[in-house]
């Protein structure tokens, strides 16, 4: 087997895994916004968490470390996390359950589609984190970080907005890098071990996969986007 194809099966082992219950237990949650809720919340979203502040969402949040610590640590903005599957929200969920933070609610849904949930220029910042590496070339507009992905985020994110990705990948980091300027984006920020850099680490807030591989000693790459 090739390493490319003993990759994606790791990659598809891990996406496979099934929790019973998870999405009844994940609907009744008032921290899920329904599936039937979200385009009529388009252009809306502060109306959910009763005040004007600025809104960062980050799409593929998984077991959602990172969003529920960002919330925690800035109760002035408000966070929305998505995720695609309700096995790996189900976890970030039973967290909000106990701890109730006033300024974090969660999407269950595919990140292809929203534009459909968010107006034009409603997101102030979009974080992507350890985003699926989807290794085979035809599946490249898959991850998240590429141009098919980039134009969607042009069109809801504020017009001075930025966006955030960290990943442990260097390919798909490359291939990130290189989406760009076909895209229109340019780089505020970027590093190539994110850990090394005690300016870029003041207010670093780790997930779970970064924790995981930065403490196998792999570099994280980062950057900061804008338009
Ligand atoms: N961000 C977390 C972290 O850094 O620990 C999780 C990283 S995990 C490798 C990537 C997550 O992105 C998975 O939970 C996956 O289900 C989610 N994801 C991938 N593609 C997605 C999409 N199109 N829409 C929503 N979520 C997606």
């Amino acid at each position: 087997m090739t390493e490319e194809s003993k990759t994606e099966v790791n990659f598809r082992k891990m996406r496979l895994k099934n929790v019973p219950g998870a999405r009844e237990e994940i609907i009744k949650s008032k921290y899920v916004i329904p599936e039937e809720e979200l385009s009529s919340r388009k252009g809306r979203w502060r109306e959910l968490f009763h005040n004007e502040n600025e809104l960062y969402i980050e799409i593929g949040m998984g077991k959602g470390r990172f969003i529920y610590e960002s919330a925690r640590l800035h109760p002035d903005i408000n966070y929305l996390g998505i995720e695609k599957y309700s096995s790996v929200l189900l976890r970030a969920v039973q967290k909000q359950e106990r701890e109730e933070l006033l300024n974090l609610f969660f999407i269950r849904m595919d990140a292809e589609y929203i534009c459909d949930v968010f107006a034009e220029g409603e997101v102030d910042r979009i974080y992507l984190n350890f985003s699926d590496p989807w290794p085979k070339d035809r599946h490249a507009k898959r991850r998240l970080p590429s141009r098919q992905f980039l134009a969607r985020y042009d069109k809801l994110l504020k017009k001075d907005g930025v966006l955030e990705f960290k990943t442990d990948n260097r390919e798909l980091f490359d291939f990130a890098v290189e989406e760009l300027s076909p895209a229109g984006w340019q780089v505020d920020v970027i590093s190539y071990d994110l850990h090394a850099d005690e300016g870029l680490m003041q207010g670093n807030v780790m997930t779970e996969y970064e924790e995981k591989f930065s403490s196998r000693g792999n570099p994280i790459y980062k950057y900061v986007i804008r338009r």
